[in-house]
């Protein structure tokens, strides 16, 4: 493709985009198709010969848009949001553009600095301690999903634990505690260090609160010290994915640091929550117990897929876990110190220029626009609760302080079991419609709906009519 046919297209392309947007309203929210459809229509066999990129768009809208479920739809209330934005959108674009690959400073020192400016301005924005600037001992780096970023918090919490991990590799049990609504990713990251699933500890939580026990924490762990065993990591989480319900950061820190355990803090959703100062309670302990610290703006803050940050209070577990210097790598910049190469800073070595979508959102619209956006989500999942409670019909999880709200229908004459198949049926239904996209959890055995609200598409109106679909479908 010559520069001027990437101009036409891009054009196309940028038009296309827009006009997306901008009907976005008009598609049903989740897909409609069937498994297999989409493959089906597409040639088993890639093509020989080249063809033009209109015929790509034509494909892309005759044959994959029916299966695209559509997240930037106002009536999209499932799982947690996962906002585009036109800055995002187009800062992503330059970053495709300039096709950087910034494993090392030296690879494209914009890159790499450029990062370090977002992660320390993001650190300021969410009043996150001082100690995660990347001038005192910690620093931020934007990893892909926070999947991965609790993976390397993981290795660097057992290089801490265990001295030797990284030349040496796992000589002794090492514990890891989660409870039992924290992300499947810290069982994942488990089981990708050697830790082992089964030494996963699952700390009870408080039945009110659903948040983790610390007087449980520190039981489980006295036991596995008097087994033998290395307690590596603590996760605490600030806005679970099932309900947004928060740990008492604060109480697993002291347990943390009496007994010496690194604490990883996944605030994934509700982290970036905290550019609202009313909203920073979420984060109390995080500043005094935290070792590392991690929050997806690819969700709730206005930039897409992906761009996960991760702060460390002190980074030189982690690079002593991960970095390894080939010859191949070998650089005057590197050899100098005077530069951060993020690659030690993650799994994989090659990365992407990320920072310049999370730059041009914060510049687009500012602390202040980004605060409005929260408060919209936030206010906006606030009257829903508020239907829910007025409404007989209905049984409303709390608290709900963020843009998720569970609830459920009441079937009094039905047992849990067959109230849950209800539920289940009935949010089905509304998803099949095409009309709003809700999704559901467990709570103590009892099948929850889960409303969500964060896009920047959504206004009052949505809002209302899914919670009248929702009311309509109850009966
Ligand atoms: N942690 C929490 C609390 C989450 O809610 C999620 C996803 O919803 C994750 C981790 C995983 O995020 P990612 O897809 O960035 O790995």
């Amino acid at each position: 493709m010559s520069p001027e046919e990437f101009r036409a297209f891009g054009k196309q392309v940028v038009d296309w985009v827009a006009d997306y947007l901008s009907g976005v309203e008009s598609h049903p929210v989740r897909s409609q198709v069937r498994p297999g459809e989409v493959r089906a229509q597409l040639p088993a066999h890639p093509p020989e010969q080249g063809e033009s990129f209109d015929a790509v768009l034509r494909d892309l809208d005759d044959l994959l848009m029916p299966g695209v479920t559509h997240w930037q739809h106002p009536n999209f209330f499932a799982y947690f949001p996962a906002n585009a934005s036109g800055p995002s959108i187009l800062g992503d674009l330059l970053s495709s553009g300039l096709g950087v690959q910034g494993m090392v400073w030296a690879t494209s020192p914009a890159c790499t600095e450029l990062e370090t400016v977002v992660v320390d301005w993001m650190a300021e924005l969410l009043g996150l301690p001082e100690h995660f600037r990347t001038d005192a001992a910690g620093g931020g780096v934007i990893q892909d999903s926070a999947s991965s970023a609790v993976l390397v918090a993981c290795l660097a919490a057992l290089q801490r634990a265990g001295g030797e991990v990284a030349k040496r590799g796992i000589a002794r049990r090492h514990t890891l505690y989660v409870s039992e609504h924290t992300h499947s990713s810290l069982e994942r990251a488990a089981r990708m260090t050697g830790i082992g699933a089964d030494n996963v500890r699952v700390v009870a939580v408080d039945p009110e609160t659903l948040g983790m026990d610390p007087a449980h924490l520190d039981a489980l762990i006295a036991e596995d010290l008097a087994a033998g065993a290395v307690p590596t990591m603590v996760c605490a989480t600030i806005g679970t994915t099932s309900t947004t319900a928060i740990d008492p950061v604060r109480a697993i820190g002291e347990v943390c640091r009496a007994r010496g355990i690194w604490l990883h803090v996944d605030a994934a959703y509700a982290g970036v929550a905290a550019v609202c100062p009313e909203l920073r309670w979420i984060n109390d302990g995080v500043a005094e117990f935290a070792d590392s610290y991690c929050t997806n703006a690819h969700k709730w803050l206005l930039t897409n897929f992906d761009c996960s940050l991760l702060w460390l209070a002190d980074r030189g577990p982690m690079i002593d876990a991960l970095s390894i210097l080939p010859e191949y790598l070998r650089n005057p910049a590197t050899a100098s110190g005077e530069v951060i190469d993020y690659r030690d800073w993650q799994v994989p070595l090659g990365r992407r220029f990320r920072a310049l979508k999370l730059w041009s959102v914060l510049r687009w619209y500012g602390a202040a626009g980004l605060r409005e956006h929260i408060r919209a989500g936030v206010g906006l999942a606030q009257e829903f609760a508020g239907w829910v409670r007025e409404d007989p019909r209905f049984e409303l999880l709390e608290p709900h302080p963020l843009g998720l709200v569970c609830f459920w229908p009441r079937f009094p004459e039905l047992s849990t079991e067959e109230a849950g198949e209800r539920t289940y049926r009935i949010m089905e239904s509304l998803n099949e419609s095409g009309e709003l996209y809700l999704t559901h959890t467990k709570v103590d055995g009892r099948t929850v709906l889960r409303f969500a609200v964060g896009s920047p598409q959504t206004e009052r109106r949505h809002v209302l009519a899914a919670w009248k679909r929702i009311q309509e479908a109850v009966g």
